[in-house]
């Protein structure tokens, strides 16, 4: 395994319930860790036979707080949060560190003034824990600006910019409910939010469901399109988590 890619054991030291559905787990380090700055890391099952990635909202030496959806097990499918859900404080778990994916400290450069964090549901997590670096780092001379979507407030993971003092913040939540059209008007809403600021000296990120990230910046991995592009936002601009 490189230096960069280590298998750690950890052990649950607090679950903070969000809503029925999302929870902040706290995961302590038996051994101490360098508050190395990361990107995501592997979580595994009990049973080590399955392991997905999560984006850490929290880093210091001895834990991290990642908030997880707990989806419904699907059928036979081999599927990680149904057993997520069942952890209880005090039991172990072992994690799979990674470090640094994203150039998250090239995109914060001098010559951008506005970080414009764009996410729905979970997504919004790569965009925290920009946040936390951010505000740890003292990077007073951005404005950030958050624009989460989320079905309802209940689901609300970035909850207030007091959990970040230093740092010139804007949170806008937009609600997409479940009736029909209302994806589309939030999709609305987005684009004047966006039409408020200065635009070529902004950076641009996204994160969230594959359909919601195409709509909004072009397809993941691929090339930069969607509503960011027509409304004239430049590809080096935009990043896609
Ligand atoms: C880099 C990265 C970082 C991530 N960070 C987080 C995080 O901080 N918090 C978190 O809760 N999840 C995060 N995820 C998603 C996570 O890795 C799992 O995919 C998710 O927890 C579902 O796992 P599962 O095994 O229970 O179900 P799976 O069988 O993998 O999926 C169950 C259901 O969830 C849907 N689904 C899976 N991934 C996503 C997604 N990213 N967005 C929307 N729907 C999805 C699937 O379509 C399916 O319907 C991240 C994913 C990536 C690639």
């Amino acid at each position: 395994m490189s230096e960069d890619v280590q298998r750690v054991s950890g052990v649950i030291t607090k679950i903070e319930e969000i809503n029925s559905e999302i929870r902040n787990y706290e995961i302590s380090f038996k051994q101490g860790r360098e508050a190395a700055f990361c990107f995501a890391m592997g979580i595994y099952s009990s049973c080590g036979e399955i392991c997905r990635p999560y984006t850490p909202v929290k880093i210091n030496k001895e834990c991290v707080v990642c908030p997880i959806k707990i989806y419904k097990q699907e059928g036979e499918r081999k599927m990680l949060t149904p057993l997520v859900g069942t952890w209880k404080e005090g039991d172990s778990v072992d994690i799979l560190w990674y470090r640094k994916k994203l150039p998250i400290l090239e995109m914060l450069s001098e010559k951008h003034k506005t970080v414009f964090m764009i996410s729905a549901g979970t997504g919004v997590t790569p965009m925290m824990q920009m946040l936390f670096y951010a505000d740890a780092n003292r990077m007073r001379n951005f404005k950030f600006v958050s624009v989460c979507l989320n079905k309802n407030e209940t689901y609300r993971i970035l909850r207030s910019c007091a959990e970040y003092p230093g740092l010139d913040l804007e949170i806008v939540d937009l609600y997409t409910q479940t009736e029909k059209g209302s994806r589309e008007r939030s999709l609305m809403e987005l684009r004047l939010e966006v039409e408020k600021i200065e635009r070529e000296t902004a950076i641009f990120c996204v994160s969230g469901p594959n359909s919601f990230v195409e709509a909004v910046s072009g397809p993941r991995k691929q090339e930069f399109g969607g509503m960011l592009k027509i409304m004239g936002v430049l590809d080096e601009n935009c990043f896609k988590f």
